[in-house]
């Protein structure tokens, strides 16, 4: 169920770009409007990136009324970090938060994604039938195993979302109980909070895109000076960019690790193509981001995505943990935090009908209306496809003359039928013929 996508009908024109860039199928477009069906919905914001008009945009908590709240705790994405010139590096992003009266949970992601790197490098190495293992980093690509890949869900690592565990660690150490906002590059980590995979309630309570809190910031201008930092940890941060991951787990290794990394839904589906295949033998992992370039090329984003990567290269990994680190990484890998509470599942689309013998029925039904229509999936009709006409025409959503050839077929046949109908009437009522003179 998606929570990450937010549609403003009145800013729609009924264009129809949307759609046809949907990887699931998840948007029509109905009398002029579009409409989400959320059950199919994985959150890549594909249909926010084709929207010219803002139709769709990321769904946000209201962050006017968040901000206002004393104390506010914040966990941003490491992709928040390299977002601005003038906070171009992220010890000065920190302190601009600071100086807002912010309270940025960065000291435990540092630690929380240190520890997704190594339990990941412990599963890994223990390989097994499963490699190699899928990433569970970006939200939007596990819906899309879920949804696509059902044969595929298996080799997702079970190693949950560091941001999570970063909370959950700073909650255990301080016995903190104030909420969290989530600063997200984009709408698949909103739904990691709204509508979590892999555990039944989120760690953190709302969520703001970071584009969001970058304009407030820079309307208020805060300076920053560089007085107050604090030192940071360059390696989570890296996770925000493709091979970032792969990078972090690979430090955990002496030898011997083998990684593809891709960036883009289409690069990603190719990818995972070859992998349902059986081409991948030999990879041990594999990292997919849903945004080109990865998490700074979200669609919640501030910042063009090329100069994030040209601010990310900048930044100095020191990729072996220190001895201290590393003993709190042990501490906190032996208390199991890191791990995802149920393995992911594959998810349905939606049942035609809950009884099995009318859902055959219906699905015969589907497959006739279907093998009719001109199966050249324009979008006309509202719909992704004729195939997406055909199911929605059973479910009682549509009707065939939705499609624009089966309707100029009509037309035409009409027009035939009236023809036919008028060269037959009697001839009291012809009208053209010149009456007789009496
Ligand atoms: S976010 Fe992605 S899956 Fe959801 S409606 Fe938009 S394009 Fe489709
Ligand atoms: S790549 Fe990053 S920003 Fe893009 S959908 Fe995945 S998690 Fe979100």
């Amino acid at each position: 169920m998606s929570g990450g996508i937010k549609i403003t009908e009145s800013r729609c024109r009924g264009c129809a770009n949307c759609i046809r860039s949907c990887p699931t199928e998840a948007l029509r477009v109905i009398d002029g409007v579009v409409r989400l069906l959320p059950d199919l919905c994985i959150d890549c914001g594909e249909c926010i990136r084709s929207c010219k008009d803002r139709a769709i945009t990321v769904n946000d908590d209201e962050w006017d009324l968040i901000k206002t709240r004393e104390g506010l705790v914040l966990m941003a994405d490491p992709a928040f970090y390299v977002q601005v010139g003038a906070y171009s590096r992220p010890r000065l992003m920190m302190e601009a938060l600071e100086s807002h009266g912010y309270n940025d949970l960065s000291e435990w992601a540092s630690l929380a994604f240190d520890l997704s790197a190594f339990a990941s490098a412990k599963i890994i190495r223990e390989g097994g039938e499963n490699l190699p293992y899928i990433s569970t980093y970006c939200p939007a690509v596990i819906r899309l195993i879920q949804m696509n890949y059902p044969e595929l869900v298996g080799r997702i690592l079970p190693v949950e979302s560091p941001l999570e565990t970063a909370v959950t660690i700073w909650r255990e150490e301080t016995g903190a109980k104030e909420n969290v906002t989530l600063v997200s590059p984009c709408p698949a980590k909103a739904t990691l909070v709204r509508n979590p995979v892999g555990r039944k309630r989120s760690s953190l309570e709302y969520v703001v895109s970071v584009r969001t809190v970058i304009r407030d910031m820079l309307a208020c201008n805060v300076k920053v000076t560089g007085a107050k930092t604090r030192p940071v940890s360059g390696r989570w941060l890296l996770w925000s960019t493709s091979g970032g991951e792969a990078r972090h787990i690979a430090s955990f290794f002496d030898k011997g690790f083998t990684s593809i990394s891709v960036s883009g839904l289409r690069n990603t589906q190719d990818l995972l193509n070859e992998l349902e295949l059986g081409r991948l033998s030999g990879v041990d992992f594999i990292e997919c981001r849903a945004c080109d370039l990865g998490c700074f090329g979200g669609t919640g984003t501030y910042e063009s995505r090329f100069l994030s990567q040209l601010r990310l290269n900048n930044i100095d990994a020191e990729w072996m943990p220190s001895s201290e680190e590393m003993e709190r990484i042990r501490h906190w890998h032996d208390r199991g935090v890191w791990e995802l509470a149920a393995p992911v599942v594959p998810r349905e689309r939606l049942p035609l009908s809950k009884d099995i013998k009318e859902a055959m029925a219906k699905l015969r039904e589907m497959d006739a209306i279907y093998a009719d229509l001109p199966h050249i999936d324009c979008g006309a009709c509202g719909r992704p496809s004729c195939r997406a006409l055909a199911e929605d025409i059973v479910r009682g959503q549509g009707d065939v003359s939705d499609c624009v050839f089966k309707m100029r077929e009509r037309i035409t046949q009409l027009s035939e039928e009236i023809q036919c109908l008028s060269s037959k009437l009697p001839h009291t009522l012809h009208t053209g013929r010149k009456r007789r003179r009496s």
